[in-house]
Order: C-alpha cells, then sequence, then structure tokens
C-alpha cells in the first residue's frame, strides 16, 4: 500500500499530435484578456439537462452541459431526436448571447454516446465494448466510431464521453462491459482507432473534420482495477500495475490527440483520482503532454478528500478542467468564485483550464459553424439507424460472437423447423444491456426500438425466407416438434455500481432457461444455447446440457448477426464463420480464484476439431460465501458505499444500519424496497417499489433513477421479507457505515 503519489518519471512520455496555429493562440490570449473572472469560472463548469436552463447558461457563461443517467430533453430521456438538435440551438444561441456584456463562449454538449448514439431512439446501437473485445478488428472500431460521431451530429451534440478505456481485472464490476478486454495490449490496440474514428486523424487540420466529434477516453485512471471489482473503489495495485496494465491505452489516445480524458470516480492507493494532482498533471498532462482538458465524472469532486459537493477547489487545482456537477453547478461556481477571489486558486491555473477548454472549442470549429441545426449533417434525420449504419454494427455482431461448445449442431440448416425459447429471445433492451435510452437500460421494450432486429427476429427471418418454419415460444413449448431449438438466456441490463456482483454466477434468478434446455433436450431436441451477457460467468449446466454455447455479449440493436454465423446454407455448409476469441478468462467456478475454464483469446469456429464432450463439474464453488466474506473484510469504504436504513416501526428518526455477516446469512436475505433515497458517494438516488434480493451485503434495488431535488437525504427503507435464520445475523444500530 503507496502513498498515491505517482512518480511520473517512470512514465513513458508522448507527443501531442494537434496544431495550434498561432492564429488559434492568439484569439485564445485575446478572449481571456477580455473573459470577467465570472465569465472564466463559468467555463468551467458543466452542468446536466436535469438542473440546468439556456437562460442560466446565459447568465453564468457554463461552458459544457451533458445529458447524463436519465436526462434528456425537458427531463425526457425518450425526446425525439428533433428535440434534441432543437434544445441544442437554444444552449448554444443562449453560450453566444452577449445582450449582457460578456464575451459568448459557445457551450459544448457532452453525451454517453457509448455503444452508438444510446440516449437516440432509432439510432444505431453497436455491441457493448466487451463484445468489440471479441471481435479482435481495429480496422472496424474505426468504422464504429465514425458511424457513431455521424449519429451524434445528427441531433447536434458535439462531445461523447468515450471510448471507456478501463482494463477490468475483476469481472464482478458492474462495468466490466463496458470495457474492452481484460488484456491491456488489446484495449490499447482498439482505444487509437475508436479516437480516431469519432475524431478523425488529428494530424494536419486544425478543426474536426465533418461529422467528428470530440472523444473522451475514460476513465482515468484504474477504473477497472478495484479490489474486489467494487464500482467507484479503490485500486490498491503498485505504480507498475496502474501504468502497465490500466494506463496502457492512454498512450495511444494521447497520440491520436483525444480532445478530453475524464477522471475516474475511483481512489489510487486510497486517494480519489479526481484529486490527485501526481497523475491529472504530473503524469497526464506534464509527462505524456496532454494537450485537451480534463473532466471529472458526475459529482465526483465530492468524493475527493475536504471537499464536498458544493465546494471543491482540489479537483481543479489537481488539474480537473470541468466540473461536471450536474445538480450542483450553481454552488460550485460560487465556490470557485470566491476562492478565486480569495487567492486560494492561482489565476494562473484558472487561465490554463480555460486555455484548454478553449482550445478543444475551436478544434470543433465552435466558433465558426454557428448553430447546432445549421451544421453539416444536423437534422438527417435518416441516417440515425442507416441500413448502411446498422450493417456496420451487424457485421460487429457477427464477429463478437464467441463459440464455446459445438457436438455437430452447428450451424443450422435453414429448411428445418427452428424453436427459439428463453427469456431474452425477443428482448431487444435486454440485448442492448445498461446505457440504453435510459442509464440502466431498463423501462423501455420492443416499440422503443424502430428499425431495430431482436435475436429472434434476426433468427426467424433467416430461417423463414428459406423456406424453413420459426416458432417463438420463451418457456419452450412448441405446436410441431422442432429440428432444433436455440435458448437465449442470460443477464438483463445494469449499469455501473448497481451491476456489481458478490460472485460470478448468473443471478439464480435468470437461470429458469436453463430447465427449459433440460425438458427440451428431453424431447430428444438438439439445443443450441445462446447467453446474453457483459461478463464470463459460471454457467456450467447450461454447457453442460446444450449441444452448442454461443456467448453473445451485449449484442445491442442488430440481433440479425447472430443467425448470419447460427443458420447456415441449405447445403449445411456456414455463410458466415465465427470469429470471436474470448476478450477474457471465462471462470471454472463462481470464484475466479478456483481458476479458468477457458483463457482470454479462447473461440472455437467451424473448422475445430470435434471430441466427445467432457462434462463439467456443476459446483459453483462457495465463491459467494468467500467473496462476501472479501467483501466484508475489505471494508467498502464509506466514502463509496454507505446504506442507512430507516426502519419505519422504530420512533422517531431511529436509524438502524444492518450488515450482513455472510456466514449468518448464509447466502441470500429477501428485501423489498419500499420507497426512499439512497446516498451513495455524493450522488443520489430515489429508489421507488419492487422486490430485490440482497446479497451478502451488495445491494440491488431493481428501480433506480437519479434524484435531482431536494436536499441532502440517506434514507432507503427497507423491510425485511424473510430474516436468515441462522445465529449471528447483526442489526446494528447507531453507527453509520455499512460493513
Ligand atoms: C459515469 C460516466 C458518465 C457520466 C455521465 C457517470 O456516472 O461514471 O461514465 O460519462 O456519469 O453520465
Amino acid at each position: 500500500q503507496g502513498s498515491g503519489v505517482a512518480n511520473p518519471a517512470i512514465w513513458p512520455e508522448r507527443h501531442y499530435p494537434v496544431p495550434v496555429s498561432a492564429a488559434d493562440e492568439a484569439k485564445i490570449a485575446d478572449l481571456l484578456r477580455r473573459m470577467t473572472l465570472e465569465e472564466k469560472i463559468g467555463q468551467l463548469v458543466q452542468a446536466d439537462l436535469c438542473c440546468v436552463t439556456p437562460a442560466d447558461v446565459k447568465t453564468y457563461n457554463l461552458g459544457s452541459v451533458l445529458n447524463g443517467g436519465n436526462s434528456g430533453p425537458y427531463g425526457n430521456d425518450l425526446a425525439p431526436a428533433a428535440d434534441w438538435l432543437k434544445l441544442a440551438d437554444e444552449f448554444y444561441a443562449a453560450s453566444i448571447d452577449t445582450s449582457d456584456g460578456g464575451v459568448g463562449i459557445p457551450v459544448v454538449w457532452g453525451t454517453d454516446a457509448v455503444h452508438g448514439h444510446s440516449n437516440i431512439i432509432g439510432a444505431t446501437l453497436f455491441p457493448h465494448n466487451i463484445g468489440l473485445g471479441a471481435m479482435r478488428d481495429p480496422e472496424l472500431i474505426e468504422r464504429i466510431g465514425a458511424v457513431t460521431a455521424t449519429e451524434i451530429r445528427v441531433t447536434g451534440q458535439e462531445w461523447t464521453f468515450a471510448p471507456t478505456v478501463a482494463v477490468p481485472q475483476d469481472f464482478r464490476w458492474g462495468r466490466a462491459y463496458e470495457g474492452y478486454s481484460s488484456n491491456p495490449e488489446l484495449v490499447a490496440s482498439y482505444t487509437g482507432a475508436m479516437v480516431r474514428g469519432l475524431q478523425g486523424p488529428p494530424d494536419g487540420a486544425r478543426i474536426l473534420p465533418r461529422g467528428k466529434v470530440i472523444a473522451s477516453t475514460k476513465h482515468f485512471l484504474g477504473d477497472g482495477g478495484t479490489a474486489n471489482g467494487v464500482d467507484q473503489g479503490d485500486a490498491q495495485i503498485s505504480e507498475e500495475e496502474l501504468r502497465d496494465i490500466h494506463g496502457a491505452p492512454y498512450g495511444p489516445a494521447i497520440e491520436e490527440g483525444v480532445g478530453t480524458v475524464m477522471a475516474s470516480f475511483s481512489s489510487w492507493q486510497g486517494v480519489k483520482m479526481t484529486g490527485n494532482q501526481s497523475l491529472l498533471t504530473g503524469v497526464l498532462k506534464d509527462r505524456m503532454n496532454f494537450g485537451g482538458f480534463v473532466v471529472s465524472d458526475w459529482n465526483a469532486h465530492g468524493q475527493v478528500e475536504g471537499c464536498t459537493n458544493a465546494s471543491c477547489p482540489q479537483a481543479l487545482l489537481a488539474g480537473i478542467d470541468l466540473y461536471m456537477a450536474p445538480d450542483t453547478w450553481k454552488p460550485i461556481y460560487e465556490s470557485l468564485l470566491a476562492q478565486a477571489k480569495a487567492g486560494q486558486i492561482p489565476m494562473s491555473r484558472i487561465d490554463d483550464a480555460v486555455t484548454r477548454l478553449l482550445r478543444v472549442k475551436l478544434r470543433l470549429g465552435l466558433f465558426e459553424t454557428g448553430k447546432p441545426s445549421s451544421r453539416d449533417l444536423s437534422g438527417h434525420y435518416e441516417l440515425l439507424g442507416s441500413a448502411e449504419h446498422r450493417a456496420v454494427a451487424r457485421e460487429a455482431v457477427r464477429k463478437s460472437l464467441v463459440l464455446l461448445k459445438n457436438q455437430g449442431v452447428l450451424p443450422l440448416k435453414p429448411g428445418g423447423r427452428l424453436l427459439v425459447a428463453g427469456d431474452g429471445a425477443d428482448d431487444i433492451a435486454r440485448q442492448s444491456g445498461g446505457w440504453t435510452l435510459t442509464w440502466q437500460g431498463t423501462g423501455i421494450d420492443n416499440s422503443h426500438f424502430p428499425g431495430a432486429t431482436s435475436l429472434w427476429a434476426g433468427l426467424r427471418e433467416a430461417v423463414t425466407s428459406a423456406g424453413g418454419s420459426a416458432e417463438l415460444s420463451p418457456g419452450g413449448s412448441f405446436t410441431t416438434k422442432p429440428d432444433a431449438a436455440i435458448v437465449i438466456f442470460g443477464e438483463k441490463p445494469y449499469a455501473e455500481f448497481q451491476g456489481d456482483r458478490a460472485s460470478l454466477q448468473l443471478d439464480p434468478e435468470l437461470t429458469a432457461p436453463f430447465e427449459t434446455m433440460r425438458k427440451l433436450k428431453a424431447q430428444g431436441i438438439p439445443v443450441v444455447a445462446v447467453m446474453i451477457t457483459g461478463r464470463p460467468l459460471y454457467v456450467n449446466p447450461a454447457l453442460n446440457l446444450a449441444d452448442a454455447f454461443v456467448v453473445t455479449w451485449l449484442p445491442g440493436t442488430e440481433g440479425g448477426g447472430l443467425a448470419d454465423v447460427l443458420v447456415g446454407k441449405p447445403d449445411g455448409t456456414p455463410r458466415f464463420d465465427f470469429q470471436g476469441k474470448l476478450p477474457a478468462d471465462w471462470p471454472r467456478t463462481a470464484n475466479m480464484a478456483d481458476g479458468v475454464l477457458h483463457p482470454f483469446g479462447f473461440g472455437l469456429n467451424y473448422a475445430s476439431p470435434r471430441a466427445a464432450w467432457t462434462p463439467l463439474a456443476e459446483d459453483a464453488g462457495n465463491a459467494a460465501a468467500g467473496d462476501a466474506r472479501t467483501f466484508l473484510a475489505s471494508g467498502v469504504p464509506a466514502s463509496s458505499w454507505s446504506l442507512h436504513i430507516v426502519d419505519p416501526s422504530l420512533p422517531g428518526s431511529q436509524t438502524r444500519i444492518t450488515t450482513f455477516p455472510a456466514e449468518a446469512l448464509g447466502g441470500r436475505a429477501k428485501v423489498s424496497i419500499e420507497e426512499g433515497l439512497v446516498q451513495e458517494g455524493g450522488r443520489r438516488f430515489r429508489i421507488s417499489g419492487g422486490t430485490s434480493a440482497v446479497s451478502l451485503g451488495t445491494f440491488d434495488p431493481i428501480d433506480i433513477s437519479r434524484e435531482t431535488n431536494g436536499d441532502v437525504m440517506l434514507l432507503v427503507t427497507l423491510k425485511m421479507l424473510k430474516a436468515p435464520q441462522q445465529a449471528g445475523f447483526a442489526m446494528i444500530s447507531g453507527t453509520d457505515t455499512l460493513v
């Protein structure tokens, strides 16, 4: 355990290739001379659509807006694309309005277009990064970036918070699927390509080429290396490991001229990244010569030691240039202004941050291209989900499939009778994962995906167009006995810490399709298992049951790519072969410490020799208990997770804090969430009803959305439905942290 202070001298030097013309330098110098302190401070602040109006942008000269999580135009994340463009125009017009004096710096709008323009109805959604990692195809990555940039431009945004270049080392992490791979070389080989696809080549052109947007590599640094895969946790690793594993993708990003870097919520050696000057300034800006700006994550400044959501000069001093202060932009603006006036922040640091922001804005051409709706590609809604774009995504789906088993049933002959079963068969939201129209990717159905193809729809099309028949039956019943069945199952959407798990086991409530496989097999029907998942998981029972097993990751809107590979030609030969390789080790049990079933790089194809199947041990291990012990022993830091439980049966405001000792719980407890708010590391969420399994100290409420109004409140109302039987279960009063 070190001190969290990096030594920049051991990091590789890098070259930032974006030219800054003398004319730009002169323009920036002129602007800096004319801007008041208030205007400069405003530039350093980014507000979320939830909580800001165009009038605020004008009054406070805010540098940027974003739509995070569930926020969209006018609070409606499912607003039509045209509303996004209209709102972009309003923010832009407000930002350049100089009627009350001031220089009028154009605002920049950042969006989480993390697998395509993923907040927009009708957009082309690509496989999440973990699936792209299976493809081993940097050239296709660049084309995906280009399509994404085009679709973003249609609705008037200029900047995406992508790519995530995390190198996940523990797949219990709820964000593991946002990373391409556990392998740093693979992630590094994709990063430059994705940045180039989004931004265009860095050399020569001062202004981004037509149809390009600014990228943001995130989350700097070590987001994928936190202990026990805890989201926003602490990476307790050496500086060499931080550099060689998690730092690997940043070199290529910088050499492609990435415009922005987002600092991580997580800590390294106990120090929050958002406040780590040695890494943000010493390594990233000075040693690696990163010339763009650093944006903080969603209220992450509030987690820096000594800071609150309302005040954190430490972040600016450490090297943050733009505060992502979604609902806290006003107090942050006011406190920064007061701190600058009081001399607590040197003017040189403020001017440097503003200069970095202005350089990116100049590079975007914001001073020249006029309002969003008058720019190239704006309003060309026919480009959203165009046939050409969808073809790129379908190619990615095809290439990302990983074949773990094939006892001869694949490829399917198209002329026969096919049964498609499993709860994931016809569910485009399910196959798209988190960060899809809403933050968690929940609350949406196939009707929200015009033009998209579910896995079932793609299979039906492939089979029926060749004269065969296809029947959809989630439960596996059928009207005519099929020649083969495909059973589609797997994870449900999640994002960020809501996806953290105690073990690498598919949630037991999602394994019902295994029974379907068993029943079909008992009737002599060959079964192909298709798994929708954001991570490798222990699923040995399904691997044993099925005659073939395909991992489809989180393929997005173009489910037809599955059928391209699974359904062959009438003569029995394949149309497309498998080319996906595992982007990370596949576990033998639910506990990675028990070893690997298939290593990184494994993947069969139609040419693979076939051997008799040796049944896998169907023993998930004692990972759940083991992991929970680690979880409890590791003491998830109070700063990253605190759970306050208010028991309504207790008098007054008495608060009970519950701990879940693993041995005592014997696995799981059922709780029902009544309603309330939970604050997790400075972020607040409203919880509305539902039942959820709380497993060994992890907390998995089913319906959470960002709470944006009101004062600080840390309430979760939970009702125990089934108290654990074992002795030793503890309800502890009087402390205020879980664990
Ligand atoms: C996530 C970022 C994301 C930001 C804006 C944060 O919670 O960590 O990855 O870009 O929200 O939505």
